[in-house]
């Protein structure tokens, strides 16, 4: 997986100063935000459906070695092949493999966040392999070459101006001056461009949103309904998922189901939910021939029984990040990493190493909005702390910030040093925030004033005020 996260906060800041990508993220701020609200509140069951759905996953998650040999008996049982990968090299090598046997020289893929952690396409096209993305959001990404910036709306960042731009580069056949002012008619030339795509695949790539152990089936969730032609058209069907994906029952698997549309774009349910059990019988109308899963771990079950594990809970829905401040300012890309967002932030740690993604646990105001919009109730906030601890224990912040903290902590831990310093600090801030009460410039606060002016303190510390008042009252 690909991690830039290292340079978040030149990212950010380049994110922060172009106009268009900020009014791109506002579509997120106020198109999301009330929908999801809206679909909660018309659900009155809704957060004891939250409660059954994390009781579900942390049952599985307690027994996941159960349930995915459950899970692949019942794919072989149903006709179906399951592979398993321990990491991206792994997944990868399979898919080509299966890929070569076909001949495959076009696959066509359905969104799946998890083609984009083992960088399939790339490692596809390098073995000569044309790979076509068919969720309208990847296709345009991908046009652009581009890395998804939503798990849910990959193509967010990019207004329609954009797109139309893109479609006359690229689709050099039609005629250059037909209209695509509107969204339907960039909708509608799409369609008819992916259309013949689906036909030329010998092979359809897609994620799964859940596999089902009682069933062994895999369950994708999409608007467009372009999973299920990539699915069903090409004689071959791959099917990549991460193991926690798992759920034991169908029943377990429509509670869920529940939530995940309402959370994410505030439906009711998707467009589409479609569910795949083996290969197609005799007497079926379509359906590919081949079915195969590879069940990719790539360091989540080394999750398991750690304080990270109820970030598996995850359903991908997205709602913490179309919540989150930080991702409204700075989007997904400047989060260099496949999973932005407050997910983003806790899963990128876990699957990279916080060597290379320390700044995102970091890139949090602790709102804690994520927590209380993620359906699967993961405690976001609480997670992107230990990894902040993890950070520290393994001395990876800059000296000058881990003598602040160890400072703060000896004077947190003796009440008459706190009480001391801060007095003194309080006096000395409030004299040099003079008549205005701000302080423009700050050294050991330069992250903080090199974009804003700091508040200057009244002078006096709370305890100060708290004795004062008291001494008053006793007079
Ligand atoms: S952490 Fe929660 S809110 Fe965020 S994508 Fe996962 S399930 Fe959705």
């Amino acid at each position: 997986m690909k991690v830039q996260s290292a340079d978040f906060i030149n990212r950010s800041a380049k994110a922060i100063g172009d106009e268009q990508l900020q009014r791109a993220l506002g579509n997120v701020r106020k198109g999301f935000i009330g929908k999801r609200a809206k679909a909660a509140a018309a659900l009155p069951e809704f957060e004891a459906i939250r409660d059954e759905a994390v009781g579900i996953k942390n049952h599985v998650l307690n027994h996941l070695d159960v349930y995915l040999e459950r899970f692949e008996a019942n794919v072989k049982a149903a006709g179906g092949h399951v592979h398993w990968a321990r990491d991206d090299a792994e997944a990868r090598a399979i898919i080509l493999e299966l890929c070569r046997k076909e001949n495959a020289r076009t696959v066509t893929k359905g969104k799946s966040m998890l083609t984009e952690e083992i960088e399939l396409n790339a490692h596809l096209e390098a073995h000569g392999i044309e790979t076509v993305e068919t969720d309208l959001g990847e296709y345009i990404i991908q046009l652009r070459g581009e890395s998804p910036s939503h798990i849910i709306a990959p193509a967010v960042h990019l207004n329609r101006d954009q797109v139309e731009a893109d479609f006359r580069r690229v689709h050099s056949h039609l005629a250059e001056e037909r209209a695509l002012e509107t969204p339907e008619s960039l909708l509608g030339e799409a369609r008819e461009v992916l259309r013949r795509r689906y036909f030329d695949a010998d092979v359809g790539i897609t994620g799964a949103n859940f596999l089902v152990a009682e069933t062994g089936s895999s369950v994708i969730v999409t608007n467009e309904g372009n999973g299920d032609l990539t699915q069903t058209l090409p004689r071959v069907h791959i099917a990549l998922a991460s193991i926690e994906k798992i759920v034991p029952t169908m029943e377990d698997l429509s509670t869920i189901l529940r939530l995940l549309a309402r959370s994410a774009t505030g439906q009711e349910m998707s467009v589409y939910t479609t569910i795949s059990t083996g290969p197609r019988r005799a007497d079926d109308q379509d359906g590919p021939e081949e079915y195969h899963i590879v069940l990719l771990d790539n360091g989540r079950s080394a999750l398991l029984g750690t304080e990270f594990q109820e970030v598996l809970r995850c359903i991908r829905c997205g709602a913490c990040m179309n919540h989150c401040p930080v991702f409204h300012a700075v989007g997904g890309h400047a989060y260099g990493a496949v999973y932005p967002g407050p997910i983003g932030a806790v899963i990128t740690p876990a699957l990279a190493g916080i060597e290379k993604a320390g700044h995102l646990p970091n890139a949090s105001t602790f709102c804690g909005r994520c927590e209380s919009v993620c359906p699967m109730r993961i405690p976001l906030p609480k997670l992107m702390r230990r990894w902040r601890d993890k950070e520290y224990e393994k001395g990876l912040q800059p000296a000058t910030m881990r003598r602040g903290i160890s400072l703060w902590a000896f004077a947190a831990q003796h009440p008459r040093v706190y009480r001391f310093g801060t007095k003194y600090a309080a006096a000395l801030l409030s004299r040099l925030g003079g008549a205005r009460r701000r302080i423009a410039r700050l050294p050991f606060a330069s992250g903080w004033t090199g974009a804003r002016d700091l508040p200057a303190p009244e002078g006096q510390t709370f305890m100060q005020a708290y004795a004062a008042a008291k001494k008053a009252d006793r007079s």
